[in-house]
Order: C-alpha cells, then sequence, then structure tokens
C-alpha cells in the first residue's frame, strides 16, 4: 500500500492526517505520522497554561487517540533520503530504524531562537512546550509560598522578580497572563503586595506586538503598566548569567525566572539532508506544499508549518512569504492532505491562499485585544473574543469540551493555584524514607514500626 510519512505531528502534522484520515478511501494509503512526543500541543494555550487559567492536559491534544487511523510512532526523524525514499527513525534511548516512504511530508515546525548572550542557554526557559508552561507556572507559585516568609530586601525581590525577552505576540501574553496570575494570587499572601512584585519585559525594537496596530500595541503597553508590569522597549539583554541580568539601557535586575520568546527559527534537524533549505533553514515549499529544489518540483515530498517557507499568494506575506503562525499551518496542513490524495489520484494541485483573519491577544483574565485590518476591539470585549476564538479553535469537540468546562468552573472557584513542582523531582520522598542494603559486614537496620 502506498505509505505516506508526516514528520512532526503540530499543527500542521496533526490536520494533514486529520483531514488525510477523511479524504483516503480505505486501503487507498497507510499514513504514518513521526513525533516524538505523543500529542499536539495547542501553543496559543501556553501562556494560559503557565497562568493557572487552563490545565496543561487539555492544551495537547493525543494523537493516537484523537488520530485513530493512523499509525503513530514516538521518535525524532534524524535523516530523510529521497533518493532511497527512506526516513531514519530514533526512538528515545531506542536503536535507529528506517521506514520506506512513497510520499514525505515534512511538518517538524519550529525553535526558539537564541543569540549567543552569556547565560541565556543554561538560565533562561522557553515558551514553546506544555512543559515548559507547567515548569514556568509551578516554580513562579513556589517562589510566592516562599517569599512570603522572607524579610524584605534584595533575595525576596529576586523570588518575586520575572523576565520576559520578547515583545512579540507570545512573549507579551505570557507576560500580561502571568501578570494576572500573580495579581490575583495575592489576596491569599497577606505579607505580600503588588509593589513587591516586579514585572520586566525586554523588547530590542521600538514596539510590541507587530502584529497589531500601533495604537493597540501602545494601549497593551498602558495597560500593563497599569497593572505594574514595565515594558523597556529599544533596550536589549546583555547578560543573564546566574540571573543576574545586564540591559543595554544600564539597567541591572536579578531574578529567578527568565522567559525567552524573542522568536523562532525552522527546526534545523534536515541540515545536511540534502532537502532544499533558504538562507534561513526553512524548506522551500511551492504554492501548492510540494517541496521545490529550485523551480522543480520534488515528487513525493511535502512541507508545510513554521520549517516551510511557503508564498503567500494572499500578498500580506513577510518577503512574500507566509509568516509561521497557526492560522497557515492549520491551513496549509488541510490543503496539503487534499493536494496529496489529489496526487494518489491523478487528479490536478491547488495553490495554498489565505487571507490574514487578524489577531487576537489574551492578556490576563478580563483584558485581551482582538485586531482586524484596522478595526481593533481591547479590554474585556477582547478577552471575550480571545476565548470564544481559541476555545472554539483547539482541535475535537473532547477537548474544546474541556477547555470551556474549565473556564465555567474559574467563574464559581477562580483558577488553581496549586503547584506540583516537586513532580520533577518525583523519587526524593521515596528516597528521604527508603531502607537501602547495609554497608558490606553490616546488618540492615530493622524498619521502625
Ligand atoms: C506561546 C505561543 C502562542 C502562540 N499564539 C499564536 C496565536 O495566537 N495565533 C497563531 O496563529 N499562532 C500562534 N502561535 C504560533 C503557532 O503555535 C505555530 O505557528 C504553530 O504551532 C506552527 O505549527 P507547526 O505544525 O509548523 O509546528 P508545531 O506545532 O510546533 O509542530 C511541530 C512538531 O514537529 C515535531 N518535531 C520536531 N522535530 C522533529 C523530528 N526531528 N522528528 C519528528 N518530529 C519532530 C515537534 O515535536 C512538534 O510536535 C503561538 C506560538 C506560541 C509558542
Amino acid at each position: 500500500m502506498t505509505r505516506i510519512v508526516i514528520v512532526g505531528g503540530g499543527y500542521a502534522g496533526f490536520y494533514t492526517a486529520f483531514k488525510l484520515e477523511r479524504l483516503l478511501r480505505r486501503g487507498e494509503a497507510e499514513v504514518v505520522v513521526i513525533d516524538p512526543l505523543p500529542y499536539m500541543t495547542y501553543q496559543p494555550f501556553l501562556p494560559e497554561v503557565a497562568a493557572g487559567s487552563i490545565e496543561s492536559r487539555h492544551a495537547i491534544i493525543p494523537l493516537r487517540r484523537h488520530l485513530p487511523k493512523t499509525r503513530v510512532i514516538n521518535a525524532r526523524v534524524t535523516g530523510i533520503n529521497h533518493v532511497k525514499k527512506t526516513v531514519t527513525v530514533t526512538p528515545e534511548g531506542l536503536d535507529d530504524f528506517t521506514l520506506d516512504y512513497d510520499h514525505v511530508v515534512i511538518t517538524a515546525g519550529a525553535v526558539s531562537r537564541t543569540f549567543p548572550i552569556p547565560g541565556v542557554a543554561d538560565f533562561a526557559i522557553g515558551m514553546k512546550t506544555i512543559e515548559e508552561a507547567v515548569s514556568v507556572r509551578d516554580r513562579l507559585i513556589d517562589n510566592m509560598h516562599v517569599a512570603a516568609d522572607m524579610p524584605p530586601g534584595p533575595a525576596r525581590d529576586r523570588m518575586l522578580t520575572l523576565v520576559v525577552v520578547g515583545g512579540g505576540f507570545a512573549g507579551i501574553e505570557a507576560f500580561a497572563e502571568l501578570r494576572s496570575l500573580v495579581s490575583s494570587m495575592l489576596k491569599e499572601f497577606p505579607t505580600l503586595t503588588i509593589d513587591d512584585t516586579h514585572f520586566h519585559l525586554i523588547e530590542a525594537m521600538d514596539r510590541i506586538m507587530p502584529e497589531v496596530s500601533l495604537k493597540s500595541s501602545l494601549w497593551v503597553i498602558k495597560n500593563l503598566e497599569r497593572r505594574q508590569a514595565h515594558i523597556h522597549l529599544n533596550t536589549q539583554l546583555t547578560s543573564a548569567v546566574g540571573g543576574k541580568l545586564e540591559l543595554s539601557n544600564g539597567m541591572t535586575l536579578e531574578t529567578d525566572i527568565v522567559i525567552w520568546t524573542a522568536g523562532v527559527k525552522a527546526q534545523s534537524m534536515l541540515g545536511g539532508t540534502g532537502i532544499p533549505l533558504d538562507d534561513r533553514d526553512r524548506i522551500c515549499a511551492g504554492a501548492d506544499l510540494r517541496v521545490l529544489d529550485g523551480e522543480t518540483v520534488l515528487e513525493g515530498m511535502w512541507s508545510a508549518g513554521d520549517v516551510a517557507r511557503v508564498p503567500d499568494l494572499s500578498g500580506g506575506g513577510v518577503g512574500g512569504y507566509c509568516v509561521p503562525n497557526a492560522q497557515h499551518a492549520v491551513r496549509q496542513g488541510k490543503i496539503l492532505a487534499k493536494n496529496l490524495a489529489a496526487v494518489l489520484r491523478d487528479e490536478n494541485t491547488k495553490d495554498y491562499v489565505h487571507k490574514n483573519l487578524g489577531a487576537v491577544a489574551g492578556l490576563g483574565v478580563g483584558y485581551g485585544v482582538f485586531q482586524s485590518g484596522n478595526f481593533a476591539v481591547t479590554g474585556l470585549l477582547g478577552w471575550i473574543m480571545h476565548r470564544v476564538y481559541h476555545g472554539f479553535a483547539i482541535p475535537t469537540f473532547e477537548r474544546k469540551a474541556r477547555v470551556f468546562t474549565n473556564w465555567a468552573l474559574h467563574l464559581i472557584w477562580g483558577r488553581d493555584f496549586a503547584s506540583v513542582r516537586k513532580v520533577q523531582r518525583p523519587r526524593e520522598f521515596f528516597e528521604e524514607f527508603a531502607t537501602r542494603p547495609a554497608p558490606v559486614g553490616k546488618k540492615a537496620k530493622a524498619p521502625s514500626r
């Protein structure tokens, strides 16, 4: 049977497989998704996961459950040989194996883009995965608990300082949501006030959120300033060693949490595999999402999402290409599936064309911004639009139901402030009290009753 191998089960890969399951006739082709993660992550919800407004498991979509007709392999693809039409599959901790394909779809997404600033690689954390969002949430909540009993001073300030680097959508949403979390937690911490908590966002450009108008972006800055969250424009991080931050404007800050959201770059695992990449490591795809080597179509190779450079035929893209976002990844995945099915049936492919629908951001409970062309909505209505849009956009009815139900429960009891940070060191409890074998020559101590 024809085999279609999809490398990466994120937005674009998930929707390609999801659509293929509906388009393909029984026995027409086998679809295989390979991803080291057993789930697709709904990344726009990560800031709300970090802020405790969405349960972490509700923001991920388990592949096996929601792609029942697809074979899922949890492993990394570490090589593609398009001459032999094989992929090298590397499961964690096991030996590599190869898998043949007739069509390969590369949807391996993007990773956080960093610069060689001292301390960043060792100290900062991204906001690209569910694990990062959960870790930030637990750490911030734990720090509040510890700081509550500390005397005022630099050590306590460090615990209560949060810094975000990068004023794009992801950075601003994470910053604003975490501000909202800490502000709402303060009522449970009588020894702390809002003046004891310090929120700083560092942005190298002269504005934030290029996806919205300047007017809307200025509203966001003002709104955050009112909530005691400060944005430093035209400022760069120059050092972050051990949490001691130095900024290009001469300011210094000490913090326990630095969230790095200063852009993404295409997943570079494909370097050296002979797949045509542009100068930014993106796979060069044509408008019908088949990979191009110069002007020549590479039959049997497809790509979409953040890893691909796809022409933006609506005329709105940066440099003529689609910007990396979920709006494109979802729609490209669906068109890719249709085109692949068309090729299997010797039919014609269609070009991908999508006009940007606008942008919507959540900035913490009660605050949001929506922008479409010159039309903008800010404040409570913007926040409601954000929740309605994303609540319905997360794939599958089951996940939508979980997210909306949880939001409804929060209207009654508020969000959940519980932190389970020790989950990152789960054996500590057991190990502390576990009886070990006596050193050779000594009797083991009887366990106390
Ligand atoms: C905090 C945040 C908020 C966002 N908000 C918005 C928003 O409001 N609106 C919007 O349009 N976009 C938003 N985005 C961007 C959007 O999430 C991405 O553009 C989208 O996820 C890209 O989809 P993708 O399929 O290309 O990549 P991904 O969804 O990242 O999926 C890539 C998959 O490939 C897998 N993979 C990587 N390497 C390999 C390998 N070697 N072998 C096998 N599998 C591999 C990964 O594990 C992953 O599952 C946001 C992003 C973030 C981080």
